[in-house]
């Protein structure tokens, strides 16, 4: 049994950030990584004891420089992700049995999601799929889904994991730390947080097949606002739909190439590239 564990490094407990502007910076950034990987440890103890075999951790913040290898859980295979795909859905496929989110964060504009932002904090300033706002859980769980892969547990600060919950229903979470701003947040303790995610992660393993697999009915159609018009342009140049100034709406029938054009592809070049489709 195959499990894949996407990971993000702000939704980590003890991360520490600030603004560089318009955007979240990570300053803490040596602590922050080792704490990552301690968390995606602690949930590979735990699904190895609920019995899974084979574990593929993503390393999905930034450049994909955040999880220590040589720290790594020995059951686990780190992926590392670049090259402008579809965002989330490398090395995905019907295989798995399970996804689980650890390090999440809250869409852009949520007032106490620490750093919140949805992919590019220097560019989204809020998006919606088919008229309902999603930042990455969303996406992330979508993209799961669309393989037939039920996401069984989201970790992350306080307001991710309600996030997990208002979008997916039944999902097991672990809450990392409590913001009330962008930047300021207590953290729990990162060793009761270990604990936790391990006895979760196990718990969520063993229920798999009770979790929703919560998909997107085509036509999907995703609405973003960039936070500047020239930002606007460079999508309508490649055939979105302009709306306002700073907005526009990229569709398809397929959910992943419609997250292929957000990163550039020509709609139905993605998909048929990496013979990937739904079913
Ligand atoms: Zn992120």
């Amino acid at each position: 049994m195959k499990v894949y564990i996407m990971t993000d490094l702000e939704g980590i407990c003890g991360v520490n950030g600030c603004s560089d502007g318009t955007g979240n910076k990570i300053v803490n950034v040596e602590s922050s990584c080792r704490l990552l990987t301690e968390e995606v440890n602690a949930v590979v103890e735990g699904l190895v004891d609920g019995g899974a075999k084979e574990i593929i951790v993503i390393d999905g913040h930034g450049g994909s420089n955040s999880i220590l290898i040589e720290n790594l859980h020995p059951k686990a295979r780190l992926g590392i992700i670049g090259g402008g795909l579809a965002p989330v859905t490398y090395f995905l496929d019907s295989s798995f049995a399970a996804c689980l989110q650890i390090g999440a964060h809250a869409m852009e504009g949520v007032a106490t999601g620490f750093l919140n932002h949805t992919f590019d904090s220097h560019a989204v300033a809020n998006m919606w799929l088919n008229d309902m706002p999603v930042g990455e859980i969303a996406i992330g769980s979508l993209c799961a889904a669309y393989f037939n892969v039920p996401t069984i547990l989201v970790s992350g600060d306080k307001a991710a994991c309600q996030e997990a919950v208002d979008f997916l229903g039944r999902i097991e979470t672990v809450v990392t730390k409590a913001a009330s701003s962008r930047y300021a947040v207590v953290n729990r303790n990162p060793a009761e947080v270990c604990q936790e995610l391990r006895k979760s992660s196990e718990r969520a393993f063993l229920n798999r097949d009770k979790y929703p697999v919560k998909k997107i009915a085509p036509p999907c159609r995703l609405k973003i606002q960039l936070m500047c018009p020239n930002q606007a342009d460079e999508y309508e140049k490649r055939g979105a739909k302009r709306v306002d100034h700073q907005t526009v709406i990229l569709q398809s029938d397929d959910f992943i190439d419609l997250l292929a054009q957000r990163v550039g592809w020509a709609p139905g070049i993605h998909n048929q590239r990496f013979a990937i489709s739904g079913n």
